[in-house]
């Protein structure tokens, strides 16, 4: 089942970072290209990933890298206490933003993918929520 874990190129994501995953996925598609990865090895999507993809995904106008057939689509995933270990599939902008205005902290993962051959790469990790909860009194200065 889906966790931070299955996405290609989680790793070395620290908490409250925005990590970006552009650079591990041009090595990725790189070395497909070159010929030292299948693409059975690159193009292998949780299929839970290609239904949120298929169904809510946001559409790009990126190319797929690897099959050059479709267009990728984008699916965000948040990550953080009293949410499915699976994670929450966010599919409106809204519900984003409701998660990031609560106190605990969350993890957003934004992950492409291709519906055509399966192609999928975490693209960016974002902190989400981990505002100080509001006090009714407001004027506290510094
Ligand atoms: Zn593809």
């Amino acid at each position: 089942m889906p966790s931070p874990g299955q996405f290609r190129g989680t790793g070395n994501a620290r908490a409250g970072a925005v990590v970006d995953h552009r650079l591990s996925r041009r090595a990725l598609i790189n070395e497909y290209r070159r010929g030292r990865l299948r693409q059975d090895q690159v193009c292998d999507a949780h299929p839970e990933l290609i239904r949120a993809a298929t169904n809510i995904g946001e559409q790009t106008t990126s190319k797929c890298p690897i099959c050059d057939t479709k267009n990728l689509r984008l699916v965000t995933y948040v990550f953080g206490p009293r949410l499915s270990p699976q994670g929450k599939v966010v599919s409106e902008k809204r519900d984003l933003a409701q998660l990031d205005g609560r106190s605990d902290d969350y993890s957003a993962y934004i992950v492409e993918a291709c519906i055509a051959c399966r192609w999928h790469h975490l693209l960016r990790v974002l902190p989400v929520g981990g505002k100080p909860a509001r006090r009714a009194t407001g004027s506290g200065g510094k």
